[in-house]
């Protein structure tokens, strides 16, 4: 097989192993699914919290100099016009003139493989026109009278307008930043490659507010790109697989004075899954100019008083999911030691893993090896922090090859040895070695690794 039908293979095998374990399903499926809109599942959703748990930990909670805000989603509608989404948030997009399809102008590929689906026809496409990515909604409760608003097309939005409300409300003082997670729509021309472009998405941003000079813009804007660079490592993304991609000067976004990706080596070609990028005081000013309301930050030390600097770090919730599922998957062969064939097995980081820990039975049909491996279970669910399974079904191996599927860092097994010493063999996923421990030093011997 070439390579791009191994990459193709790689992506189908993630979205089936995602809707059949549980990680992500198509949206609204029953009713035929809802374009570029996913449902996370039972395992997808703590993959998704636990990593938003250790992005909050990271960016906030280990800092002295970041607060966190959750804004609304629905704002009012002149917020889009100061931040220049109403005039500037927009793709090129075309029409095929014989089917009406619409695609991305600039997504070339596409374009040529829409062309062969019409068996040689000659295919004649209007002119780029400008499409507006923002998702229109409708409040109010008087049919008529509604006022139309955007769902916010990022979230970066909600925090630059409450920057006063935080000076004010805190003792916090420049250079500081503002996190949040949240929900965000765009109208996307063509969502596609599973869940990297959808219509529907979460992001991780920090607004990182500093005195507006040339050269402390340069300086943050390099701590920040080293900050999350080595956030995404610590993760355990492999190496090789993340880059920086430095935007060129005419694809910069209409705020940015410097922007930088970070990109995923994706099997359908590397990809941004995050971007630092300078703001200057874009954000503030224009707020200023739209609200009539101060957005200034005094210095009383310095006696100075002026609009900060913005440099913001903003992560795809989703895409980091996506490329740290593609990350991890690896099939081995462990048959050439335990001959029971092939694996499927998620390498993620034990402090991402959905589950912790699975407690098994030896076998399913003794009653007192069941209940020991009960006990363990309930108290280990108290005693870790994180998921753990219980599984009496198959046979051992069976239950291995499951939780090394959704990536379960630690199986325990309570056997015939654990009845007269009370001790259970816990095997790690990855090595699939064993050792021997005592149920009471089972907590102790987890927690480090997973949390
Ligand atoms: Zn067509």
């Amino acid at each position: 097989m070439d390579q791009k039908n191994n990459k193709q293979n790689l992506m189908d095998k993630i979205t089936a192993l995602c809707k059949r374990r549980g990680f992500i399903y198509p949206g609204s499926e029953i009713y035929g699914g809802l374009q570029g809109t996913w449902d996370y599942g039972p395992l997808g959703t703590l993959l998704k919290k636990n990593l938003k748990d250790i992005w909050w930990k990271d960016a906030v909670e280990k800092r002295d100099d970041m607060v966190g805000v959750d804004a609304a989603i629905m704002m009012h509608p002149k917020a889009w016009e100061a931040s220049g989404h109403v005039e500037a948030f927009t793709d090129p997009l075309v029409e095929c003139k014989i089917c009406h399809e619409r695609f991305r102008a600039d997504e070339k590929e596409k374009v040529l493989e829409h062309i062969k689906t019409h068996d040689g026809k000659k295919v004649d496409w209007t002119n780029p026109q400008k499409f507006n990515l923002l998702v229109k909604a409708y409040l109010g409760v008087i049919e008529g009278k509604q006022s139309e608003l955007y769902l916010r097309g990022e979230i970066t939005n909600g925090a630059q307008v409450n920057f006063r409300n935080v000076l004010d409300s805190t003792r916090i003082k420049i250079p500081f930043g503002i996190a949040q997670i949240g929900k965000a729509f765009r109208n996307e021309i063509t969502p596609g490659n599973f869940t990297f472009r959808s219509r529907e998405f979460e992001q991780m941003e920090t607004q990182y507010y500093i005195k507006p000079d040339k050269k402390e813009g340069e300086k943050w804007f390099e701590y920040w790109k080293d900050n999350r660079m080595n956030f995404y490592l610590s993760l355990g993304i492999k190496k090789e697989n993340l880059r920086f991609r430095e935007h060129r000067e005419e694809e910069k976004a209409h705020y940015a004075i410097a922007a930088t990706d970070i990109e995923y080596n994706a099997p359908f070609g590397w990809s941004e899954f995050m971007g630092i990028h300078n703001r200057g005081d874009w954000d503030l000013s224009r707020h200023q100019k739209y609200s009539g309301q101060k957005m200034t930050y005094k210095d009383e030390v310095a006696g100075e008083e002026y609009v900060p600097w913005d440099i913001e770090t903003s992560a795809g919730v989703d895409r980091s999911i996506l490329f740290l599922l593609i990350d991890s998957y690896e099939e081995d062969d462990p048959s050439t030691g335990s001959g029971q064939g092939k694996r499927v097995v998620l390498k993620l980081n034990p402090k991402l893993a959905p589950y912790k820990a699975a407690v098994f039975p030896l076998l399913a049909n003794k009653e007192d090896l069941v209940k020991t491996a009960k006990d363990v279970y309930y108290s280990l669910k108290k005693d870790i922090n994180g998921m753990v399974a219980f599984d009496a079904r198959g046979n051992i191996g069976k239950r291995y090859y499951s939780q090394d599927e959704i990536g379960t860092p630690y199986c325990i097994t309570v056997d015939f040895q654990t009845l007269e010493d009370e001790t259970v063999t816990v095997r790690n996923r990855d090595t699939m070695k064993q050792e021997r421990i005592k149920i009471e030093k089972l907590a102790e011997f987890l927690n480090p690794k997973i949390d």
